[in-house]
């Protein structure tokens, strides 16, 4: 049963087995955040290691701290550490780079096993579009764009790589991944899977569903940091067959040989290029430990009910808001989208009123669903403010009229 007032929404979250993770997060105190999928809220423990990588590992310890510390070893731990939440394992993950880098290094790689066309949705995040455009141009291969929906039907023999995003960056609509991986062996076709709207979000498991390759964010759902690296992810079979197009001392299989020829290393570390950066990788460390206290069984339950109530109130109160992600849990991810024509006044105006969302062109308002630190109360509070932004027109205030950098 869904709470149907805001003190059965407090009651709710007092049951809550989740509940304290809430405190494990530095958020001020009376703001509702509603943007954690796209820059995760701060952990309580990162800033003092930061503070200790800086002051300790960087400051006294110096160059010794490559050995001393760990950090040589670090993409690797920190890959083994996620990808306990795909369902891989040890050392077929590694966190470096960006999401948009590693895409290219595997669209690149897997491209090379099969001759063919590169294949993707064109409602995806735009970056993943400009990367196999590249891609193909480099590769001399056609680029093929299709709408998500299309995209199983046009998984045929001329396709050599498919890119597709689990779960939609606008509308937290998910795909099918068994689905489509098994549209993808039958033509002998790779998946590049981009997981950023996902990991942190719902469960995966990507060797049960047959998928081999992916990538994805680190500073959404896994609260790394801003900018904080990204990850990706190479079935072990698959490993020794792929060459990453960057190939860098990092991925060279004697790096401190300092050979004048490049010879990838075996295993994950191939997709390594150059040194990485030790605070914000370690800074992502912080946040994914404090992650995996959690069972993603939970998390993902609360994010439904969380989502269900968010639609309720939306229905019962603001009826000029369309809802754009599925209804059914097992068809998107864990964001809400409602379109409306002011969408961009409506997000601005809530910030102003301490409900932090986002918004997305060219009329969705998104508000992602983080069940770590959010509570059945936030939701009820976030939309009795939405209600009454929509009711006094809030939105058309002239400081909404011309719109931020950064949306
Ligand atoms: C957030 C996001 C990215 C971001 O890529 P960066 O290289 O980290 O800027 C890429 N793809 C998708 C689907 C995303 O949601």
């Amino acid at each position: 049963m869904l709470p149907q007032s805001l003190a059965e929404a407090e009651a709710l979250d007092r049951d809550d087995p989740l509940r304290r993770f809430r405190d494990r997060f530095a958020l001020p105190e009376g703001l509702i955040y509603l943007d954690g999928n796209s820059l995760g809220p701060l952990p309580r423990a990162t800033p003092d290691r930061i503070a200790e990588v800086a002051t300790r590992e960087w400051g006294e310890r110096l160059i010794r701290s490559w050995n001393e510390a760990g950090w040589w070893e670090a993409p690797v731990r920190i890959g083994d550490k996620i990808a306990r939440l795909i369902g891989a394992d040890d050392g077929e993950v590694v966190a470096t780079d960006s999401t948009s880098v590693n895409l290219y290094k595997l669209v690149v790689a897997a491209a090379a096993l099969k001759p063919g066309a590169i294949l993707i949705e064109n409602d995806n995040f735009p970056t993943d579009g400009y990367v196999v455009q590249q891609a193909a141009r480099l590769t001399g291969r056609e680029c093929r764009m299709v709408s998500g929906d299309a995209l199983e039907a046009a998984i045929d023999d001329s396709v050599s790589v498919v890119v597709a995003t689990q779960v939609n960056y606008r509308t937290a609509a998910r795909l099918d991944i068994a689905a489509l991986e098994d549209g993808a062996a039958r033509v002998g076709a790779r998946i590049v899977w981009d997981l950023s709207h996902s990991i942190g979000a719902v469960p995966l498991d990507l060797p049960r569903d047959g998928a081999t390759l992916a990538v994805g964010c680190g500073y959404k759902y896994l609260n790394g940091g801003p900018g904080a690296p990204a990850w990706l992810y190479v079935a072990r079979d698959l490993q020794d067959r792929l060459t990453s197009p960057i190939a860098g001392w990092w991925g060279h299989a004697d790096p401190f040989g300092f050979a004048s020829d490049y010879r990838a290393a075996g295993g994950i570390r191939r997709f390594l290029a150059g040194t990485q950066p030790m605070l914000s990788l370690l800074a992502l460390e912080s946040g994914v430990d404090l992650f995996l206290e959690a069972e993603m069984a939970e998390v993902w339950a609360k994010s439904v009910r969380l989502f269900d109530l968010f639609a309720a109130r939306i229905e019962a109160t603001c009826p000029e808001l369309t809802i754009l992600s599925p209804r059914d849990p097992a068809k998107r991810g864990s964001h809400i989208a409602l379109g409306h024509p002011q969408a961009y006044g409506i997000v601005q105006a809530l910030i102003d009123r301490g409900v932090i969302g986002d918004y997305r062109a060219p009329d969705i308002a998104r508000f992602g669903l983080t069940p770590l630190t959010l509570g059945h109360a936030d939701v009820w509070r976030a939309c009795e403010t939405l209600s009454t932004v929509m009711r006094e027109q809030s939105w058309a205030d002239p400081r909404y009229a011309s719109r931020n950098s950064v949306t």
